[in-house]
């Protein structure tokens, strides 16, 4: 099923398909967290089908079919990899798996020139179901120059019958040479009442999970049923307060929101700000508690976490509607209004720096900003009082 905020976009690929107008090279452009992927992995299903209907693929035919076991023939998927993913060739593969689970972050991981070399032959090749051939490139964002011009002229000038479609976070992040020639698709932001609506629906609340037609049903619901038991953030339920809280620490992504829900992070960041502000109330002048805390995220979510907090402190002085900002309202930030502006924009500055040079920066670097922060926080406080 591709989720409801998709389906425009999917409908409106329909038509082109329909009416033999598809764009042979197509860049879905949209923070991950907006499943980008799933309708990339719709898009190649509708358009390998050998018996298209009027409303979308057969679900009858082979080519259709393989899709269930998330291997066809006519498809591959360029990954970004890791030199040890690229070794077991991992990098260029029939299997779209990776786009129903991602590989967790983490490993830094490129789209190499090398993968982008094998592209050409695979698309070269006759199609096995007679229809057409497909390339899915997941972190286009990730090519180096190099690795664009590598598939440059492919994706300028594809054979007839192939599709190629490029997965990145923003059109900014590619060449204008790869944008030029390509038919973008743009995910919108969504509305903040259709991700919770996802949000809040239990039937959404485990873990994506690959339905591998050839395996045992049964090991496969004890699986399932294994992944659900890990998810910690499920012993807690998922209300309204917890989804606007993950929505608002991932950009309003919901697929990455829930991920944060099903993990319990987002009970952890709401800990952190209300142990903050209970540390400066408390005139704690060690902060030991806060930046324990602090350490229980990874890196990447606290700096999100701080820098979600500095930009809805400076709305809340700019008058924004408390009730607008989860975590100022629900961690009874209110008090944080009394930082001087110029700490908070020079906060702001520190955190997208420690995140541009995340490889270069120590991975304390979050834990002493918070340390110098606090400092300042409480010299700004006192010179309110
Ligand atoms: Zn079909």
């Amino acid at each position: 099923m591709l989720y409801s905020w998709l389906q425009p976009y999917y409908e409106q690929f329909l038509s082109s398909l329909q009416t033999g107008r598809v764009s042979s090279s197509i860049i879905i452009a949209g923070d991950e967290g907006l499943g980008g992927r799933r309708l990339a992995l719709a898009m190649a299903k509708a358009y390998l089908c050998q018996d298209k209907q009027s409303t979308g693929p057969c679900n009858q035919c082979r080519s259709c079919l393989s899709f269930e076991r998330l291997i066809n023939k006519d498809l591959k998927v360029a990954y970004s990899s890791t030199v040890e993913e690229a070794k077991k060739d991992q990098d260029f593969t029939y299997d779209c798996s990776g786009l129903i689970v991602p590989p967790a972050s983490g490993a830094v991981r490129s789209m190499r020139i090398d993968t982008m070399r094998k592209i050409p032959s695979f698309i070269y090749e006759s199609a096995a179901g007679g229809v057409g051939k497909v390339v899915i490139i997941d972190g286009a964002e990730k090519m180096s120059v190099g690795a664009a011009n590598a598939i440059l002229k492919t994706f300028e000038e594809p054979l007839p019958g192939t599709m190629i479609i490029m997965l990145a976070k923003s059109l900014e992040q590619l060449l204008p040479t790869i944008l030029s020639r390509a038919s973008k698709i743009v995910l919108k932001d969504i509305d903040e009442s259709e991700a919770l609506e996802y949000l809040l629906n239990p039937a959404n609340q485990k873990p994506p999970t690959i339905v591998r037609k050839d395996v045992d049903l049964q090991e496969q619901q004890k699986e399932e049923q294994q992944a659900l038991e890990a998810c910690e953030g499920l012993n807690t339920p998922i209300d309204d307060k917890r989804a606007l809280i993950a929505l608002a620490l991932n950009s309003y992504a919901p697929l990455r929101a829930m991920n944060m829900l099903l993990s319990g992070d987002d009970i952890k960041a709401l800990e952190i700000v209300q142990t903050l502000i209970a540390s400066i109330n408390n005139n704690n002048p060690y902060d030991v508690e806060v930046l324990a805390k602090l350490d229980t995220l990874l890196k990447e979510q606290q700096i999100n976490l701080l820098r979600e907090l500095v930009l809805e402190v400076l709305k809340y002085k700019a008058y924004v509607p408390v009730e607008k900002l989860p975590l100022v309202y629900y961690g009874n930030a209110q008090m944080l209004e009394r930082l001087s502006a110029d700490h908070l924009f020079e906060a702001y500055d520190m955190l997208s720096h420690i995140e541009d040079k995340t490889g270069q920066i120590g991975q304390r670097a979050p834990t002493s900003l918070m340390r110098c922060w606090l400092q300042a926080f409480r010299a700004d406080l006192k010179a309110t009082k």
